[in-house]
Parts: structure tokens; C-alpha cells; sequence
């Protein structure tokens, strides 16, 4: 007779779905796993036979053969322990088939359930293929919103399973798993304190933050030592809106890849890597490969901290997921595109001693060359902002005079300004610019004589400032502004 079960496993950073079929027949007693299973899937002939006695669930006497599908894909990890276990007691009918159910957990010999790595992930392709109930090891709180996909069943043991598969229909999922983490996400999602406000007199830093975040500018602050580039851009994070649900489970379902103990939340992630980073470990790598900076930086902030530290080939690597917000990862002749629309904020020295401009700088103009020669030309020209920073004005020297914005007001502004933004992605000139924005735009292009790149950049530039004002449409001034914003720090 034959039993069947679902589970799924990681192929590299994806997930993929495996249908388990369970063969039970006379003949000489012997246990094989076909379907390319590694060493620990193979494993599990082992831990099954001793969980299935130490349950007291009567083991097959014939010849089992467990076929995982598909069978071209290599299957890794442990986390099909169970449901290899439920298709063999199928098998022999000891279960019935329920459709929609799948089965997520490594045993151990007495017939505990383990918790499989990265469960999410895993849950998250079940959910999308419709699986609507999935048994689980007791483990890490289920997120609030995966929970509201599926029905989780989180059990102790094997013999728990078999007995809530037998008294249908079956027992809810743990309260406290889900519930928890429905509280944990809310309070995530809220930020107990602005530090940005106890930033004083940084009224135009500000305003460029909230044109970065708005827009997904990238954006350069450079300047001496310990004028305040880091912490600024450290706060950059706090303007971006909260994650969709969706969102965020996907950008969890990824940190969870790299660090088991990654918490989830609806704020967007922050990730800001040594200038040591490889370009394998900016863009993904390894065996088995792990999710990279730029795809942990999704819907998020990455910094670069003195990124002229960092190597070029790994600045170099930064150019496709900053034009096109995906990057394609190869590894053993199989292409994964991971998602990788990332805001980009960086910090740097003018020079090599850091001074040049603001002190006495003892650095020849050949090392000053050689130094920004570090950074590839393409990648400075894909920074829509760069702002040479000052130390600390005492507000009489404020280039908007004014008091700084609240962090909270700005933070509306670019939620606002991201809801006329986001629905369109294509520039339309005719309807978006005013006529005389349109001839403003040409008329300084053609006097700069600018790239057709560096005309785009600016034009979006514009409708950010626009968007950010609340407008749909772009004046004239949004041009004025934005070819200062753009051209005024390039030297
Ligand atoms: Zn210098």
C-alpha cells in the first residue's frame, strides 16, 4: 500500500516543496530513501524506526521505499523526519490522507519532534502552494501574520501528531505561539523614541534624509572625523515606513537563513556590514548558500560606513541591485534572483587623513586621487545625494534658518510622499512637469551637458522634493532644487 505526505526543504535560499510517497511491501525487511536525499534525510531510516518503537507505534515488518519528489532536487537537512513517518504509517493505513496538511520536523529516537531549520521560510512556500494546516516542533514563536495563513499545530511528540490526525477535526494551534508574537509584532512596530530630535541644528541633513527615504535616493555624507556622518545615517532607518505583513515575512523568512535568532518585526531591517565584506558576501554565497547583504537590506537601510574602505570589486557589485532592485545569484549552474531593493546610505572622509576641506590636510593630491579612485565612477554617479557635512552650527549658519523638522512630522511627510510615489514608477514629463519645469530641465542639462542618466536621476529627484510637499505636480523650483541637491558636493 502506498502513503503519501507534503514537507518542504531549502534548495539553497529558496524553499521548495517535496511530496513524500511511502512504499510498504513483503518481501526481505529493508528501509531505503530514494529521490536524492543527503546524508541526514538518510539518517532518518534510523531515527524513525527508534522513535515509531520507543512510541509504541508497530513498525512495518516489510520492505519500505521512500520516494521524495521531486527527484532531481538534491534534499538536505532533517526536517522531512515526519513526514516520511506519516506517509509510512499511511502506508499502513494506520492514518488517513488529509489534503492541505504538511509536516515540518525532525525526530529524535524517543519520538520528540525537533524543530526544522529556518521553519519559516519553509512554511511560508507551503502557505503559497495552499497548504492550510502544518505540524510542527514546539520552537521559536511563529510570527503573528504566517499564523493567520495556515493553521500551525505545534506538538511534542509523534504520538501527539498521530493522535490530533486521528480525532478530526484537528486541535488548534498552540494559543501562546501566536499570540505572543501578535503583541511582540504591534509593539516592534511602533518607535518609543525619536533620537533624531536629539540632533540639534541638523535642519538640512534632515530634510536630505527625508528626501532619501522618500525617494530611495541613495545618499553620501562626507566629512572630517567626528562630525556626526554615522550617527545621522544610523537615523535614516527611522523615516521608512512600516513593512507590509507580506514583507515582512519574507524579509524574516531571509534573516532567519543567517541568524536562527532573528526576531521579527514590521520595522524594516538595518544592515551595516564591516568594510571587510566580499563581494559573495554583499551579493549571497557559500555552501550552502546564504542570502546576501543587499537581499538582507531589503525594504531597508544598508550602510556602508567609510565605504571607501571597502573593497571596489565589492562597491562594484553594488551597481545591478541598485538599478534594477534584484540580484541574480549563480551557484552551481542554477540562477536564483533575489529580491534586493535596498536604501543605500554611505559615510566618507574626504581624504585620507580626513581633513581636506575643513583643517590642515597633510595628504599629497596623488594619494587624494588614489583615494576616491577607490570608489567606481558608475557607483558615484548612481548617488543621487552626496552632501559634504559641517560640524555642528550653532544655528546662525543653518542653510534653512529655520528650526529642525520633528522626526515624527518627517516621517509622515515620507509615508505621504511615498503614496504619490510608489503606484507610479515610470517619469510621465507631460503630465507630472509644469511646461516650464520641462524647458528648466532641458535648458540646465544641455548647459552642463550631463548624461541622459544624470538627467533621469534628477527628474526623480524633482518629483520626490514635489511628492514630498505633497504635490503630484512638479514646478519649477523642484528642478532648482534638485540640480543643487544633485551637483552642488560633486567636485
Ligand atoms: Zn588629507
Amino acid at each position: 500500500m502506498l502513503g503519501r505526505a507534503v514537507s518542504a526543504v531549502h534548495n539553497g535560499i529558496q524553499s521548495e516543496l517535496v511530496y513524500v510517497e511511502a512504499d510498504v511491501s513483503s518481501g526481505f525487511p529493508r528501509f531505503s530513501i530514494v529521490g536524492l536525499p543527503d546524508s541526514a534525510v538518510n539518517e532518518a531510516r534510523l531515527r524513525i524506526r527508534s522513535a515509531f518503537h520507543n512510541c509504541s507505534l508497530p513498525f512495518p515488518k516489510g520492505r519500505i521505499t521512500v520516494n521524495l519528489q521531486p527527484a532531481s532536487l538534491r534534499k538536505q537537512g532533517s526536517g522531512l523526519d515526519l513526514a516520511i513517518a506519516i506517509a509510512i504509517l499511511r502506508a499502513e493505513g494506520m492514518l488517513v490522507e488529509r489534503k492541505q496538511t504538511a509536516f515540518l520536523a525532525e525526530l529524535g529516537l524517543d519520538g520528540s519532534l525537533v524543530p526544522a531549520e529556518a521553519t519559516v521560510g519553509l512554511a511560508l512556500r507551503l502557505a503559497e502552494a495552499g497548504i492550510q494546516e502544518l505540524y510542527v516542533a514546539p520552537g521559536p514563536p511563529i510570527p503573528g501574520p504566517l499564523a493567520s495563513l495556515m493553521n500551525i499545530v505545534a506538538s511534542s511528540t509523534l504520538t501527539q501528531v498521530v493522535a490530533q490526525l486521528t480525532n478530526h477535526p484537528p486541535v488548534c494551534a498552540v494559543p501562546s505561539r501566536t499570540s505572543m508574537d501578535d503583541k511582540t509584532s504591534r509593539q516592534d512596530a511602533t518607535i518609543p523614541f525619536d533620537m533624531l530630535d536629539s540632533l540639534p541644528n541638523r535642519a538640512f541633513e534632515k530634510r536630505l534624509l527625508a528626501i532619501s527615504a522618500a525617494g530611495r535616493h541613495p545618499l553620501l555624507f562626507i566629512g572630517p572625523p567626528g562630525v556626526g556622518k554615522t550617527t545621522l545615517s544610523h537615523r535614516l532607518i527611522d523615516l521608512l515606513p512600516n513593512l507590509s505583513e507580506a514583507d515582512a515575512l519574507r524579509s524574516y523568512a531571509y534573516h532567519e537563513l543567517v541568524n536562527p535568532n532573528a526576531q521579527f518585526s514590521l520595522r524594516p531591517p538595518l544592515r551595516e556590514p564591516h568594510h571587510t565584506l566580499t563581494p559573495a558576501g554583499l551579493t549571497g554565497s557559500g555552501s550552502p548558500p546564504r542570502p546576501g547583504e543587499v537581499t538582507l537590506a531589503d525594504n531597508g537601510v544598508l550602510l556602508l560606513d567609510e565605504c571607501f574602505e571597502f573593497s571596489k570589486a565589492t562597491l562594484n557589485a553594488l551597481r545591478e541591485p541598485l538599478t534594477s532592485g534584484v540580484i541574480h545569484v549563480s551557484r552551481n549552474g542554477r540562477t536564483a534572483s533575489l529580491p534586493a531593493r535596498f536604501l543605500l546610505v554611505g559615510t566618507a572622509n574626504p581624504c585620507p587623513c580626513g581633513w581636506r576641506g575643513y583643517g590642515e590636510c597633510r595628504c599629497l593630491e596623488h594619494d587624494v586621487r588614489r583615494y576616491w579612485s577607490r570608489c567606481p565612477g558608475p557607483l558615484l554617479d548612481r548617488i543621487d545625494l552626496i552632501h559634504y557635512m559641517n560640524r555642528v552650527p550653532d544655528g546662525t549658519n543653518n542653510p534653512l534658518g529655520s528650526r529642525d523638522p520633528v522626526a515624527f512630522e518627517l516621517r509622515q511627510a515620507v509615508s505621504q510622499a511615498r503614496a504619490i510615489l510608489e503606484p507610479v514608477d515610470e517619469l510621465d514629463p507631460i503630465k507630472q512637469f509644469q511646461p516650464r519645469a520641462v524647458s528648466m530641465l532641458t535648458h540646465l542639462c544641455d548647459k552642463l551637458c550631463v548624461t541622459e542618466r544624470v538627467v533621469v536621476q534628477t527628474a526623480k529627484l524633482a518629483r520626490t522634493i514635489a511628492a514630498l510637499d505633497r504635490r503630484d505636480e512638479i514646478r519649477v523650483e523642484d528642478v532648482e532644487e534638485a540640480f543643487a541637491l544633485r551637483s552642488s558636493a560633486r567636485r
